[in-house]
């Protein structure tokens, strides 16, 4: 199991990022800009949570700590 954040900012590419934030990342950010979407087996498990909160959002894995949630 690991523990997901997702980015409360929008990236320039006009998408909200998931990050691992127990394997950590490169690329994490800020921890005020992060928010909790609590423990999954995997980032396909995390997206779909994140999916759920904000179905408006248009959400993806990071390439770096998510790559095999990355499609963007
Ligand atoms: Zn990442």
């Amino acid at each position: 199991m690991s523990r997901f954040i997702i980015n409360k900012n929008v990236q320039p590419s006009g998408e909200y990022e998931v990050h691992n934030l127990t394997s950590g990342c490169g690329a994490m950010p800020l921890p005020q800009n992060q928010i909790d979407l609590g423990w999954h087996s995997s980032c396909h498990g995390a997206l779909a949570q994140a999916r759920m909160s904000w179905p408006q959002a248009v959400i993806d894995g990071c390439a770096f700590c998510c790559p095999s949630c990355h499609t963007r």
